[in-house]
Formats: structure tokens, C-alpha cells, sequence
């Protein structure tokens, strides 16, 4: 007979009860896309970030932790409670509470209080502001919470932990902000030189802390994020090992992020409810700008979860190696990197679409691995007409260029009111093309327009003469002219950057990384 899965009996942990398998039994066990065989609890997951064999860390119980969205009436910090606590169970609640409390309490800014994640108007649609957090982009909504988690998990076991990190622009501010001086935790950002906008620039080589370093690679952000993967089976894990540090990451394939983004899925649907604009079980579609899958992943983990999601739309930009796929079922990155004005969805390898592909493969590490394994050597995998129409069942796609992301920032402003940012403009594009008049479309809006203040007042008003030769100086006559333009405020994190000292100027090729981790690992943590 199989053993059942008992609740969880909550208030009990593992780690203080030196855990044996009987332990484990009481909690949500987390195991690799690639191998189901080896099971952590979710504090575990969350400290190694990524499988030892190269997969992601799922959970095959999602499913049977349902939320039912009706029950949700207060605040983002009840909502946050409840999925926590439904996925991350071998914390205890008072855990959970404090991490909340921490990520949560007075970080974000926004209109009214209490609120994270504000659902607005865009015309007929809904916009999901994601970019109230301390570095204006809506990966604060999940690097506020991970630290948190990481560092509870840490805490009583002696061991110390490297964060490395590589970054399209967004993550590794939000990641260095949240992490900036937490004991026993060293992190290491790496950041394609010249792939990351002025203002991105500068936010993370102004970044203070004891235990920070920023990076520029020579290389793109597909070559720094598959060097970062590769540190985790180099040699230098035993250098580290030695020191009693272990490495774990804060992209986005960490648990600990993806959890925190499902929760403004559901707080989303909690406002429209308050708001009368659904009733308890109507459907939503939600538009997703996307690059490394994992913010549109986090609304399919709503959707299993029991939230009323009709469809998600995975919106690309000229990148569409996603929209290709979910046309045709080949996953092909054989292709040319493009450079856009939507910098943090130039990606053309997408990591979090592995779970999805599990998930929905009904759980097959096999295929999963033999696909993944495909993608590597020969730089492509086709799923079978079966998987094809399952993801088409429930994922839209599409993608704008840059052309047609100018010309939705441009009719946003114009038509609707609102000032959106490159990536929100694609999603918007792409929405819009999705839309049915039925279910409504929430977009998500992923950054604030000031965090790419050029390129947003280039597409509204055209080319500032500026006399400014370093592309930062250039950026700061954007921001005044945008602000004066639309008498829309910038984010005061990103307007008193332009007193800051740049602190981090160093720049390594990829294949100099594991030494450059290894020294910071010294220098930070020994
Ligand atoms: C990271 C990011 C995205 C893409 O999110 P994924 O989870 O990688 O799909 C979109 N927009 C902005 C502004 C981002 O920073």
C-alpha cells in the first residue's frame, strides 16, 4: 500500500528535529524537473535554488493546495499569508509572519495602504502595477521575500551562502537591494556589459553593502545565465566547500521567488472582486510581458491552485522564441539574440517554461529531462501534438517589436491616460490582440516608465537634443523632461540616483566568472 500524505502538522520542523524521512512525510516535499528521486522540504529548496543534475525544484502537490479566491478579503499580506503557507508549510507560521511583515510592511509605495500590487485602469482593460517596490521593477515583489526565507532557513545551521546571480537588468538590483547586508549571506550580480539600460546601469553600480559585488560579463544574458548555472557543477563548489560556503542562486528558478509571484495573481483577482468588476468564480485572462517564464509560470501555479484563469497570454518582444513555440511546438534557440528597447525579455532560452513542461506533461521527469538535454546539445526540442494542445489550451501567445512597443506606449498615453513602460507596452500590444470582450484582460506591468525613460519619451514626444555624452547624464535630462512633459512623478529611488557614487566598475569575461565568485566568497564571507 501506498503511504497517504498526512496534513502537515503545523509548528514542526525538520531541521530541529534532525529529520528522518518520517518527518518529511508531514510537509510538502520538493524534488527536480529531472529526477524525482531525492526530495528537500521547501527551506531546502529554497537554500540550493537550483537541482544538483541542472533541473528546477516542483512540487507534485500544487494541485491539491487550493485557495478559494472568495475567502480572500483582506489585505496583500493575507493573501501572501495564504499561499505561503499552503507551499512553503515546513515554516512556521510565525515565520511566515515575519517575513511578510519584513518584505511587505513598508517597501512598497503605494496610493493606499496595505496595498503591494494595485489593479488599475487601461482602458477597457486592467493594469497589475508590480513596480511600486524599492528598485521600481516587479522583481522586488519577490527579492523582498526571498532573503526572508533564505535567511530563516539559514539561520542555526552555521552555513553560509553565496547568492550569484546573473541579470537582464531588473533582477539584479531588486536582488542586491534585498539581500544588501544580510548576515551570512554573500551576493555576486553579473550583468551583460552594455545590455542593461542607463538607469539599470546605475542602479546596481551605486549599490552599497558589505556583502555586494556587481559584474559586467563580456558576453549576452544567455551567456551569463548559462555560465551561473555552470558554477553550480564547477570545481569551485569544493573551494567553497572548504571555506563553509554553499552557492545558491536568486534568478528566478528559485522557489522562493516563484511562490511570492503567485500570491499578486490572486490578490489581483481579490481586488476585481472587491471591486464588482468579477463575480466569485468568473473567469480572468491575464497578459504577461515575458522572458525567463517565470512571472507567467507563477499565474499557472494560481491556476492549478483553483484560481478562475481562463488564459494566460505570453506576450515577447522580437525575442519570440516563446510565441514560435506555442504556435508550433518546436523550441528552437538556434537564432540571433536581438537587442530591444525591452531589454529584460531579450532571452532567448526562457528556464522557468522546464516546470511548466513538467507540470503539464503529467509529471514526467523523463521527458522532461530528454527535452531538456535536447535544448543543450542540439539546441532545440519539438513536444508531440498531444503536449502542444494542452499548453495552447490554456497559453496565448505573441510578440511586438519595437516599432509596435513604441506605438503602445504612444496610444497608452494617448488613448488611455496612462504611462507605461517598454515592457508593460508589449504586453499591452499583445493583450490587446488577445482580448475578448467577455473575460477581462488584466495586464501585468512589470516596470516603472521612468526605469526606461528614454526610449518612453522617444516614443511620446521623439529625440531630446541633448548635449549629455555619457548615456547616464543623458538619462537624467529624459527623466525631467518626461516628468515635465506628463506631470507623472519618477520613483524617488530612481530620481536620487543621480547623486550616488558609482561604486562597482569591474568587468570579467566568462570564463574568468568562477574565479571572480571565488575571490568575492573570500574577501565577503571567510
Ligand atoms: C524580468 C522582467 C520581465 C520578465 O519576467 P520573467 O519572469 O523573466 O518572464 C518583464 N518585465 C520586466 C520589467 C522585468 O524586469
Amino acid at each position: 500500500m501506498k503511504p497517504t500524505r498526512r496534513a502537515p502538522e503545523p509548528h514542526r520542523s525538520p531541521h530541529t528535529e534532525r529529520g528522518t524521512t518520517k518527518d518529511l512525510a508531514h510537509f510538502m516535499l520538493y524534488h527536480s524537473t529531472r529526477n524525482p528521486q531525492e526530495v528537500l522540504t521547501s527551506r531546502e529548496a529554497v537554500l540550493k535554488g537550483l537541482a544538483q543534475d541542472g533541473g528546477l525544484f516542483v512540487t507534485d502537490l500544487l494541485g491539491e493546495r487550493r485557495i478559494d479566491p472568495a475567502s480572500l478579503t483582506g489585505p496583500y499580506a493575507d493573501t501572501a499569508k495564504r499561499v505561503f503557507s499552503a507551499l512553503l508549510d515546513d515554516y512556521t507560521p510565525e515565520e511566515i509572519d515575519q517575513s511578510i511583515a519584513a518584505a511587505y510592511g513598508s517597501t512598497f509605495k503605494c496610493p493606499l495602504p496595505g496595498d503591494v500590487t494595485p489593479v488599475t485602469k487601461l482602458g477597457r482593460m486592467h493594469l497589475l502595477e508590480l513596480y511600486h517596490g524599492p528598485t521600481a521593477a516587479f522583481k522586488d515583489v519577490a527579492l523582498c521575500m526571498l532573503p526572508q526565507l533564505m535567511s530563516r532557513a539559514l539561520a542555526g545551521t552555521g552555513r553560509r551562502l553565496m547568492i550569484v546571480t546573473a541579470t537582464s537588468g531588473d533582477t539584479g538590483k531588486a536582488a542586491l537591494a534585498g539581500f544588501e547586508d544580510v548576515p551570512g549571506i554573500g551576493i555576486t550580480v553579473f550583468y551583460p556589459e552594455g545590455g542593461v539600460s542607463a538607469v539599470q546601469h546605475l542602479q546596481m553600480a551605486t549599490q552599497e553593502g558589505s556583502n555586494v559585488a556587481v559584474c559586467a560579463v563580456k558576453g549576452n544574458f544567455d551567456d551569463a545565465q548559462t555560465a551561473v548555472k555552470n558554477l553550480f557543477s564547477s570545481p569551485i563548489t569544493k573551494e567553497l566547500a572548504q571555506i563553509g560556503v554553499s552557492l545558491s542562486s536568486a534568478n528566478s528558478i528559485n522557489i522562493g521567488r516563484l511562490v511570492p509571484q503567485i500570491v499578486y495573481y490572486f490578490d489581483a483577482y481579490r481586488q476585481l472582486l472587491a471591486r464588482g468588476v468579477v463575480h466569485a468564480g468568473d473567469p480572468v485572462d491575464f497578459t504577461v510581458p515575458t522572458g525567463n517564464f517565470g512571472d507567467v509560470l507563477a499565474g499557472w501555479c494560481a491556476k492549478r491552485m483553483g484560481l478562475p484563469v481562463r488564459r494566460l497570454v505570453v506576450a515577447s518582444n522580437a525575442n519570440n522564441v516563446l510565441t514560435d513555440f506555442l504556435l508550433t511546438g518546436v523550441y528552437d534557440r538556434r537564432r540571433p539574440l536581438h537587442k530591444t528597447i525591452s531589454p529584460s525579455m531579450d532571452i532567448l532560452v526562457s528556464s522557468n517554461l522546464e516546470r511548466a513542461l513538467y507540470w503539464i506533461d503529467d509529471m514526467s521527469a523523463e521527458r522532461t529531462r530528454e527535452r531538456m538535454e535536447s535544448l543543450k546539445t542540439k539546441g532545440f526540442y519539438q513536444v508531440d501534438a498531444e503536449l502542444l494542445a494542452k499548453l495552447q489550451a490554456t497559453f496565448g501567445c505573441g510578440f511586438a517589436d519595437d516599432a509596435a512597443t513604441m506605438d503602445s506606449i504612444r496610444a497608452a498615453w494617448e488613448e488611455d491616460g496612462r504611462l507605461i513602460d517598454p515592457h508593460t507596452a508589449v504586453a499591452r500590444r499583445v493583450a490587446l490582440e488577445n482580448a475578448s470582450p467577455e473575460v477581462p484582460m488584466v495586464v501585468l506591468s512589470t516596470a516603472s516608465p521612468y526605469k526606461f525613460c528614454r526610449d518612453v519619451y522617444t516614443a511620446l514626444y521623439g529625440d531630446l537634443k541633448t548635449k549629455a555624452a555619457a548615456p547616464e547624464a543623458a538619462a537624467f535630462e529624459y527623466m525631467d523632461a518626461l516628468a515635465d512633459a506628463t506631470g507623472v512623478e519618477p520613483p524617488a529611488s530612481l530620481s536620487n540616483l543621480r547623486t550616488k557614487p558609482v561604486l562597482w566598475k569591474d568587468v570579467e569575461a566568462i570564463a574568468d566568472l568562477p574565479q571572480y565568485v571565488l575571490r568575492q566568497a573570500r574577501t565577503k564571507l571567510a
